[in-house]
């Protein structure tokens, strides 16, 4: 088992200055954490973290990458938080553990196999650090190793994970030691009885094949010393069973039709000529065979990788092949993107890790993207990965269900926007919501990698307020549409009662009129409605008047017969009456414009005073309610544009008297009321209420309700008051 001494002297050995502490106090915070705890080996959990920061000390990362790797499951399996977290080890840290967090719970996740292309997509997207992915690479690889402890189900769902999501990755980042291990080693998992059939068959003849390799490693090195090509080794090794189980399947083809079974991997000294001096003795040693030849160096392949690969025919008519590259054309062969990043700090022989990191970045996404837009991969050109990124990664975020299922919404997306790209009836009956396990209010922004779960109720409606939550166009869509059926459906129970009070007045049946489909029909013809639901909502509207409607019923003449306005009766009285409880207290001296009749209501937030700019609003049960345009509450209502009326203050009624609050300031001083309602009563203004306080401030407070016409006489009252001596301030005071 490995110490963390040996982890620290690595990092030691590969690293100038390297901060020792931090991953000292990674790895004791670990240890305090994790203790107790075991791995399905049984060994204490702590060997996982500590092997983990092991595999990264190898890669020669950094100490915040190492430490990390000491801590990446402390959220994920013990009850530190990230806060905590934070405020021992800063946000480096922290952000580094977060994104891993968000991994492993996706993951855990994601059972469902056709799911892989958008795990991977997510995993992309959420990797605002390219350390995420190395620490992530490194911990899947231990597990991989340590695999053999776990149920057969777990170790094939998670070789699975690995061949569709792991590996890719660490050979778009060109990291070919990383991905030849986890593919293997998920190949022995997933196809146990394959795997074991081919190596038996590889094993029955590897003596054959060392053999034939190390023959060939000599004459190799005893050539290029004739030549004088200087070389640093000559490696031989036989073909990577994951890689020649795909080969012998894909291609149908028995083992020794395999030209690469086995290959000698000549590493060159100093510069990329000598490769190619090298390759020329090796066809001049053998015969090579035709087409088989690749120039990855003079054309690098996308990942990094440059190498020469040419395949020959061997001394007993065995083909191999033979790899030339260079000692760094090597390291980045093995290592990928870690190499480079390494490479590139040795040579500025300085410690700028800001930079090389945003180079690293820089260079990882140019890799990993085409993982993503696969089909666009060709047009590799700056400009095009700079609009892929803008387009893939400010734009867009990735949630996911509990189930595993990936939901990609824009930026700015709320749990609401979830619940409507799930189903519409999720959405709908939406009453809040858990991000990654923590109840959270439906107006939070999603982030890359969140869980969502969404929470239901059976008969839970949507809310206006929803439409100030959401971004995408469905779910506000959907939401507007509910407030229009619901608003529909108001006005067509308004317009049923109003029907059925106006037909009351005229005894006329209101059953025999509602329930008479085709009677109905012709007359929200008649308006050019469709469906005698319409006529109703139209109704409820208040634009059209159920006593024409009746009219339209009963034909002029007995209409007129009937008509209660044209009889001097009691009645009238009882049924305007009616029609009064069902829709509020009607007010003679408000009009809506163009319509005779309609029953208004003063609204008694803003309580409009006759001269004051108005505006109605039909209003379930009150009929018309009428505001001050300048009230608080008409900005709301207007988004209902549909149920705004135009309405004027009555010709008639010029004397009616309404009640008006008003609030007077005033010095501390004795007299102040006496002096106020005495202002009031010298223009001759009813006095209904007055009362008198002293502020905390020491200010008089003085509240007179008086009783006048229209907004001029209230002017005027207003004006008086403010004449009287030691008077601050006057206002009108609503309600
Ligand atoms: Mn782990």
């Amino acid at each position: 088992m490995i110490r963390i001494e040996d982890v620290i002297s690595k990092v030691e050995a590969n690293r100038p200055d390297p901060d020792v502490d931090l991953i000292r106090r990674a790895y004791l915070f670990s240890a305090l954490h994790h203790r107790g705890q075991k791995r399905a080996s049984g060994e204490p959990y702590l060997v996982h973290p500590l092997e983990v920061a092991g595999i990264l000390a190898d890669m020669r990362l950094d100490e915040v990458s190492v430490s990390t790797g000491l801590l990446h499951d402390v959220v994920e399996d013990t009850l530190v938080d990230l806060e905590t977290l934070r405020s021992y080890f800063g946000d480096e840290v922290t952000n580094l553990v977060d994104g891993l967090t968000k991994i492993a719970h996706i993951s855990n996740l994601s059972k469902e196999k056709q799911q892989a292309e958008n795990v991977r997509k997510m995993v992309l997207a959420m990797i605002t650090d390219v350390r995420v992915v190395l620490i992530k690479l490194a911990d899947r690889l231990h597990n991989m190793r340590t695999m053999q402890y776990l149920k057969p189900e777990k170790r094939q769902r998670i070789s699975q994970e690995t061949l569709d999501i792991y590996a890719p990755i660490a050979h778009r980042l060109g990291m070919g030691k990383m991905r030849s291990e986890l593919e293997d080693l998920a190949f022995r998992n997933l196809y146990p009885d394959e795997y074991k059939r081919l190596a038996h068959d590889v094993d029955a003849r590897r003596p054959e094949l060392e053999a034939a390799l190390h023959r060939i490693q000599e004459t190799i090195k005893m050539r290029l010393a004739e030549n004088d090509v200087p070389f640093v080794s000559v490696e031989g090794r036989v073909k990577r069973l994951y890689s020649l189980w795909k080969k012998l399947k894909r291609q149908k083809i028995t083992m020794d039709r395999v030209y690469d079974l086995i290959a000698a991997r000549v590493i060159t000294l100093n510069g990329r000529k000598n490769c190619y001096l090298a390759l020329s003795v090796i066809h001049d040693t053998w015969t090579p065979v035709p087409e088989r030849f690749k120039d990855w160096i003079a054309m690098p392949r996308d990942n990094l990788y440059q190498s020469l690969h040419t395949s020959v025919i061997g001394d007993g008519g065995q083909t191999f092949e033979v790899q030339i590259r260079t000692e760094e054309m090597h390291h980045i062969a093995e290592e990928g993107v870690a190499a480079h990043w390494k490479y590139k700090e040795r040579k500025l022989g300085v410690r700028d890790d800001d930079e090389s990191l945003d180079e690293l970045r820089k260079t990882v996404e140019k890799l990993l993207l085409p993982l993503v837009e696969d089909n666009k991969a060709d047009e590799d050109s700056e400009d095009f990965i700079e609009s892929l990124k803008l387009d893939l990664f400010p734009k867009d975020v990735y949630a996911f269900t509990p189930m595993g299922k990936v939901i990609q919404l824009p930026r700015g997306s709320t749990p609401l926007d979830f619940a409507y790209a799930i189903h519409s009836e999720v959405g709908d009956t939406c009453t809040g919501s858990k991000i990654n396990g923590r109840i959270v209010p439906l107006r939070t922004e999603l982030q890359n990698g969140d869980v969502v779960e969404i929470l239901t109720t059976a008969n839970s409606k949507p809310s206006r307020d929803w439409l100030n939550y959401v971004v995408t166009a469905k779910a506000r869509n959907r939401i507007r549409h509910w407030i229009a059926d619901q608003q529909r459906a108001e006005s067509i129970d308004i317009g049923r009662k109003l029907l059925e009070k106006e037909s009351d007045r005229f005894h006329v049946s209101a059953k025999k009129l509602i329930n008479n489909e085709a009677e109905m029909k012709r007359i929200a013809n008649e308006y050019g409605l469709g469906r005698p639901d319409d006529l109703l909502a139209s109704i409820g509207y208040g634009k059209t008047l159920p006593r024409n409607v009746l009219s339209k019923f009963l034909g002029a003449e007995k209409f007129a017969e009937l008509d209660p306005e044209k009889r001097k009766e009691t009645r009238i009285e009882t049924g305007m009456k009616a029609v009064k409880r069902l829709i509020g207290l009607g007010e003679d001296a408000i009009v809506v414009k163009g319509v005779d009749n309609l029953l208004t209501t003063r609204a008694r937030c803003c309580n409009p005073l006759r001269g004051e700019d108005i505006v109605g609003y039909i209003s379930l049960g009150k009929g018309i309610v009428v505001h001050n345009k300048r009230c608080k509450n008409v900005a709301q209502l207007m988004v209902n544009r549909d149920r705004v009326v135009d309405v004027e203050w009555a010709k008639s009624g010029q004397n009616e008297i309404q009640s008006v609050r008003i609030l007077v300031t005033t010095e501390d001083r004795t007299g102040m009321l006496a002096g106020i309602t005495n202002a009031i009563a010298e223009i001759k203004t009813g006095i209904r209420d007055a009362r008198a306080n002293v502020s905390r401030d020491g200010r008089g407070v003085i509240v007179v309700t008086v009783e006048v016409f229209d907004k001029k006489h209230l002017d005027k009252v207003l004006s008086a008051i403010q004449q009287v001596t030691g008077v601050i301030n006057v206002e009108r005071v609503n309600a």
